[in-house]
């Protein structure tokens, strides 16, 4: 199966070698083709170039992209889409004045959908799940990071993680999982959280790791949830079944979690809406990925990641959608997209870079996704007929995406 696209107003993210990821001022380049071609082969980009040179190129299917603009589908490197149920009921109490922590007192929160879970069987969970997933691939996401973590019991996290892998199997979109046990702690350990890491560790580690349900690790690095011992203990309980963490960190309070993931090569740290000028020093030259989550940011009304003064510093960054039933539920990365300009101040070359290689890189996949690269998997979105690119985020909560492929399959 080939298909050919012809007489692209614009190709972006075009690069020839592609780096794992994008840093500080190189940021705001964004490479482009004019009036160019792009061709197809089953599920690998084999060829690109300006229009001139595509007369002799034969294809089963041509897609004339005239006035459109085609880009590599986005890299949603943080979302916790498996899950039963949704929390509209708790986003109405938060409009009447109730805070995130006075709801997770209360019994809501994550617990709330943990319990939710727990009561839905794995097909029901599933056939959930993949409503939303459909969703997010016709609004351009070709690779997506799926957490556990709403499940907190044995049972109810290897529910997650199988479902997860289902949907990795069934669905073109590529999947990264990782294990989130402690996301937070369950009501019968409540008086005993070493209790609790305990069965993380030592009972849903190696049976996670003996089905292979799970690329990395997670924790929610905070207070009120887990501490740095606690964070350390499940970065090394990882290490040793070869999972790389990516850390739920800064969300609320910077108390030296970023810290200790880069000291542990932590793939990514994520959220980082409060960041101290430590946490920027720590992170120069590192390999782990600063995440920003700024949907998250929007729905709860907490601050942005100081993307600004971490990019100027020389940083790299990631955008990624959090979607969740509790803090975000959308996993539109194109409002994601908006949001990083208009409240993050990011350039939409930035925006762009940080939703697609800089997304792949922190879920481990830059060597295939994130670029339009000969040899990487055909993911890629064709817009509508729109004026520049910058359009994207300019016309915010508006779908400029007219068709998008994923895995060289053209999705509905
Ligand atoms: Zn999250």
């Amino acid at each position: 199966m080939s298909i050919l696209i012809t007489n692209i107003k614009s190709l972006l993210q075009v690069r020839e070698n592609c780096p794992s990821f994008i840093a500080g001022k190189d940021m705001k380049t964004l490479p482009t083709i004019e009036n160019a071609y792009l061709l197809i082969e089953n599920d690998t980009i084999v060829n690109y170039g300006p229009m001139e040179d595509a007369s002799s190129i034969e294809a089963e299917t041509t897609i004339d992209a005239t006035g459109k603009f085609v880009l590599p589908t986005w890299c949603d490197s943080h979302t916790h889409i498996v899950y039963a149920g949704n929390r509209e009921l708790e986003f109405v109490d938060r409009i009447n004045g109730l805070t995130y922590e006075e709801i997770a007192n209360r019994g809501g929160g994550i617990l709330n959908s943990a319990k939710t879970l727990q009561n839905t069987s794995e097909d029901e969970l599933y056939n959930q799940s993949i409503e939303r997933i459909k969703t997010v691939m016709a609004l351009g996401t070709g690779a997506i990071e799926i957490k556990s973590g709403y499940g907190l019991t044995p049972e109810a996290e290897l529910k997650m993680l199988r479902v997860i892998k289902r949907i990795k199997k069934e669905f073109p979109v590529k999947v990264r999982a990782t294990f989130l046990g402690a996301h937070a702690l369950p009501q019968h350990y409540k008086n005993n959280k070493q209790g609790y890491l305990d069965e993380i560790i030592n009972e849903m580690l190696p049976q996670i790791d003996k089905e292979q349900l799970a690329d990395y690790i997670d924790i929610f690095c905070e207070k009120g949830y887990f501490d740095l011992d606690d964070t350390k203990q499940i970065i090394e309980a990882g290490k040793k079944h070869h999972m790389p963490s990516k850390i739920h960190v800064n969300q609320f309070n910077a108390f030296g979690g970023v810290a200790l993931a880069v000291e542990n090569n932590a793939l990514s740290v994520d959220h980082l809406e409060e960041m101290n000028d430590e946490d920027i020093e720590v992170l120069k030259g590192s390999n782990t990925m600063p995440v920003a989550l700024p949907s998250c940011s929007y729905f709860l009304s907490i601050p942005y990641t100081p993307a600004r003064k971490m990019i100027d510093a020389g940083l790299p960054l990631a955008l990624a959608t959090d979607y969740n039933p509790g803090s975000t539920p959308s996993g539109n990365m194109n409002f994601v997209i908006s949001t990083a300009c208009i409240k993050m101040k990011m350039t939409p070359e930035e925006a762009i870079n940080a939703a697609t290689i800089n997304g792949a890189y922190a879920m481990g996949i830059d060597k295939q996704y994130g670029s339009i690269t000969r040899g990487k998997k055909a993911n890629i979105i064709i817009t509508k007929q729109i004026p520049s690119y910058y359009y994207l985020p300019y016309s915010f909560g508006e779908n400029n995406i007219e068709t998008v492929i994923i895995n060289g399959q053209i999705i509905a």
